[in-house]
């Protein structure tokens, strides 16, 4: 089963659902290196944005590839 996570891009203001795979999670350890990102799908922009607690959580929950950040 995949989870389907909702998300926007800054970029075009699209909204999308995207599922495990086309999201990476880094987690570090503050709140600057902690972050998730994806490629906007409508525009193709790297997007990234601030993981706070709940959504690594949700993330890591989902099957999303982790990786430690400095
Ligand atoms: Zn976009």
């Amino acid at each position: 089963m995949s989870v389907a996570f909702k998300a926007s891009c800054p970029d075009c203001r699209a909204r999308f659902e995207l599922d495990a795979g086309a999201l990476r999670l880094a987690i570090g350890g503050s709140r600057r290196t902690t972050f998730y990102s994806f490629t906007c799908p409508e525009c193709a922009a790297p997007v990234r944005k601030p993981a706070g607690e709940r959504i690594v959580e949700l993330l890591t929950g989902g099957g999303v590839s982790t990786l430690r950040s400095v």
